[in-house]
């Protein structure tokens, strides 16, 4: 068996041991004679599944007894119209766009909130290459909660501090640094993520609200889009994407146990980061995209300045066994998405793979 080194964006690499043990359990789940993708979800097996994910992650991130931890679907995009539809009382939220993923989030509560959803700050000017300094002077108080992506998935930054938004609650994408490092959760109002990059396959939304923000939506909200709705019914309103939470069980055991928790996890990360950002720093054909204040720990875009060259290098690397390393189309160049799931010897291995590039093609 031969793995790649996979450096998608997302979906991206699940660490091995969850990948083995899931195949281990595919055709009997722990004596149950059938596989989870089987199992009724009303079923004492698969409670106990749900609930195992829920306390971990709580375990796991230190989540205060006050929010509510969700499972939905839809993808981080369809909170783009959730957040808005739910925590938006008065019609007021304040943005920060700071690239793709953030303009969206600001675009759908527009279609909802009219002008009452207010850009307060935008690093656009420079392809977002940067988190523009934040003047809480700019800031509405009368807004019902204030939006940041914390991670750009994207253009590769990540804020370096959190905004302080006094009584407005902070509500952060967190689909590309989830479980990356550890978040204080009370800092937020809600937080959501995408799984597909840090927490197991596409089709699991976590949501982690603060439990006095969820109440009646706006009027006419649907019944799905409502929060109270999974928080009433322990997100079991409906059928849940029952494997991808599996999965997730299994990802934050993993987590838990071999890993050892989310600062070692940092730790891990930051040593990963830094090889990569290290050579980019020195290399004279391959230079980092964005500003060193606000760098990524998980997601790295680079470039030579050359298409043709960027090109071949993305192919011959793939063939080399290190996937997916093509940029965002709106940044070009490369992009090397390092999850937790990525082993440093994937990173040490693909910079010698560069210095080797470098090398023959100076
Ligand atoms: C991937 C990503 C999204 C989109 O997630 P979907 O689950 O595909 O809707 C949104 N925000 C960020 C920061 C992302 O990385």
């Amino acid at each position: 068996m031969s793995r790649v080194y996979n450096f998608s964006a997302g979906p991206s690499m699940l660490p091995e041991a969850v990948l083995s043990r899931a195949a281990a359990e595919m055709l009997d789940y722990e004596g149950s004679g059938q596989s989870v993708m089987e199992m009724s979800h009303r079923s004492k097996t698969y409670q106990s599944i749900i609930d195992g994910c829920s306390s971990l992650l709580r375990d796991v991130m230190q989540i205060p007894d006050d929010y509510e931890v969700l499972f939905l679907q839809g993808g981080a995009s369809t909170q783009f119209a959730m957040v808005p539809l739910n925590l938006a009382k008065n019609g007021k939220a304040d943005f920060v766009l700071t690239g793709q993923w953030a303009k969206k989030a600001y675009s759908e509560a527009q279609k909802l909130l009219g002008d009452g959803a207010r850009a307060v700050a935008s690093s656009a000017d420079k392809t977002f290459s940067y988190i523009p300094a934040l003047d809480p002077a700019a800031f509405h108080p009368d807004a019902d909660y204030f939006h940041i992506c914390l991670n750009n998935t994207i253009y590769g930054t990540k804020f370096p501090t959190l905004p302080d938004t006094g009584s407005v609650p902070l509500v952060a994408d967190v689909s590309s640094c989830i479980l990356s490092e550890p978040l204080d959760v009370s800092r937020f109002g809600l937080l959501y993520a995408g799984a597909q990059k840090n927490m197991g396959p596409a089709g699991l939304t976590v949501v982690i609200v603060r439990k006095d923000l969820i109440g009646e939506p706006r009027e006419g909200t649907p019944t799905m889009l409502s929060y109270k709705t999974h928080a009433d019914n322990g997100s079991m309103y409906n059928t849940p994407p029952c494997y991808a939470i599996y999965i997730c069980k299994l990802v934050l055991q993993w987590l838990k146990e071999d890993i050892g928790g989310l600062e070692a996890m940092k730790a891990i990360n930051e040593q990963k980061a830094a090889l990569l950002y290290d050579y980019l720093d020195q290399s004279r054909m391959f230079k980092g995209t964005v500003e060193k204040g606000s760098r990524s720990l998980m997601n790295i875009p680079f470039v030579t300045g050359n298409e043709e060259l960027d090109a071949r290098f993305v192919k011959a690397a793939a063939a080399a066994g290190f996937v997916n390393l093509k940029g965002h189309r709106t940044v070009g160049g490369m992009r090397a998405s390092i999850y937790n799931a990525m082993p440093v010897e994937g990173v040490e291995k693909l910079v010698a793979f560069m210095e080797k590039f470098e090398q023959e093609n100076a």
